[in-house]
């Protein structure tokens, strides 16, 4: 049963409710939702299929390969839920396209129905339940729910009380820049050492590494992400600096 004090309520709308069983129960989402914080209910389409044999497809009509998602019983399983207050969201390959930033927008949605295709896709009449369309990239996939589970995970962990938000400010996207290279012990494993800066116990200095060895890979990596990222004059100075050094051309932050 839906949790009515959880900050974030999920229902998802699946022929493959059983598709959500583990994935929900374990590590950071599992406990999420042990402790009520969000809240995730898997509803059959099953039970809204047509006739005796419960039918939730049929054949295109102009022919073509593969079934298609009859619009009924999707309207039946989600018009209860937008009544209820749901952003529907409809998971499919022409949706936008998943982002840190999108993710942010939707933990605060307060209660997301999640809608999962099979077969060919959907009756194209179904879109007008929607009011956000969302792909998680440029792949096609064999039915919904993975992308609704990926949804799911992106989302509920930026929700509060799910991490700790120092965790996942500093993750990448989080500032529009990648995130830089992360140390545990051993301090050296197979000659490979911890920078020394990391170890200097120097606040300062260890953020100002950090922040440089973000801009770093984020132009080494993802050059596309400088242009929509928040920088400072000081980041701008460090990117050009980076630009013209050897380091930033040879892939120095690999290393
Ligand atoms: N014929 C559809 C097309 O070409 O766009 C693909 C249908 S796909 C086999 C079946 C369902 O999987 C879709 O309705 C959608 O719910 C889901 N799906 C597949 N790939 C996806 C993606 N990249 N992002 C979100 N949902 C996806």
């Amino acid at each position: 049963m839906p949790d009515p004090s959880a900050a974030l309520r999920f229902d998802v709308v699946t022929l493959f409710p059983e598709l959500f069983d583990l994935p929900l129960r374990v590590s950071v989402i599992g406990r999420a939702i042990e402790r009520g914080v969000i809240s995730v209910e898997a509803h059959d389409l099953r039970q809204h299929g047509i006739g005796r044999h419960r039918a939730v497809d049929d054949y295109p009509y102009g022919g073509g390969a593969g079934m298609v998602m009859r619009p009924e019983p999707l309207f039946a399983a989600v018009e209860p839920l937008r009544a209820a207050g749901a952003m529907v969201i409809l998971m499919d390959p022409a949706g936008e396209r998943l982002t840190d930033r999108l993710a942010r927008e939707l933990a605060a949605a307060g209660h997301l129905a999640i809608v999962c295709g099979r077969y060919e896709g959907i009756d194209e009449r179904t879109r007008a339940l929607a009011d956000r369309e969302v792909s998680i990239g440029d792949y096609v996939l064999t039915g919904g729910e993975l992308p609704a589970l990926v949804l799911i995970d992106a989302v509920a962990r930026l929700v509060p009380g799910v991490i700790e938000p120092a965790s996942h400010e500093s993750d990448s996207f989080a500032d529009g820049l990648l995130e830089g290279p992360q140390y545990t012990r051993p301090e050296t494993f197979r000659e490979m050492a911890v920078p020394d800066v990391l170890l200097s116990g120097h606040h300062g200095e260890v953020a100002r590494w950090r922040r440089r060895e973000a801009l770093r890979r984020t132009l080494r990596r993802r050059p596309d992400l400088l242009e929509g990222a928040p920088l400072s004059p000081e980041d701008r100075v460090e990117l050009d600096r980076l630009a013209r050094t050897d380091e930033a051309a040879d892939g120095a932050d690999e290393r």
